[in-house]
């Protein structure tokens, strides 16, 4: 193949520990950048002298993209009453999708929050429901990617609520509101089909 670069091929390098031009092999390998971030299975050319990655191979660019995309990305694990989660589920249920996928409910939950943030803000602001003040005993973990935490931060500033898990939980008693239901069951249905 030619896109591809096997272990073993050879390339011309410049090796910056050696400082000067060297012979490198290609094979597969962590590479680890600067700040700690280590990276499997990386097709990289390493110093036939001194063993340092001299250069990566085109085939293995999209590892450290996803990485590095990964790096941005939000982990969160927000706590809630067991009624708000087993919602979640019945709505993801309702629209195809595996009721374990509460991930996949809360990208579509903010996606139809999107360019709306002011109007849910305010409601946000005033949201009310008894299941509010259950216990919050289950968890869910939550990777929020750079859009998303946009959504988050306008409805953060829009509706003056800073803890996530509070505005989160308030979110999921709007979405089982005549104002937000339809837009969330479409993007929770259109979802399920992108991630079937
Ligand atoms: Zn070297």
């Amino acid at each position: 193949m030619k896109s591809i670069v096997l272990p073993g091929q050879v390339t011309k390098a410049i090796c910056e520990t050696c400082g000067k031009r060297v012979t490198a092999t290609y094979s597969y390998g962590e590479f680890h950048f600067d700040d700690g971030l280590v990276i499997e299975d990386v097709m990289r050319a390493v110093c036939d002298e001194c063993g340092q990655p001299v250069a990566i191979a085109g085939q293995s660019s999209h590892r450290l993209r996803t990485a590095l995309d990964d790096q941005k990305h939000k982990r969160t694990t927000l706590r809630l009453p067991q009624e708000l989660e087993d919602f979640i589920a019945l709505e993801l249920s309702r629209a195809g999708a595996h009721p374990g996928h509460e991930e996949l409910y809360f990208r579509a939950l903010l996606l139809a929050c999107h360019r709306q943030e002011k109007k849910i803000g305010a409601l946000l602001k005033r949201a009310k429901d008894p299941v509010l003040s259950r216990p919050h005993t289950a968890s869910v973990t939550l990777r929020l990617s750079p859009k998303l935490l946009e959504v988050v931060e306008s409805l953060r500033n829009y509706s003056g609520i800073q803890n996530l898990s509070e505005l989160l939980r308030r979110l999921l008693v709007l979405a089982d509101t005549e104002g937000l239901s339809p837009s969330v069951q479409a993007e929770t249905a259109r979802l399920a089909i992108a991630y079937a």
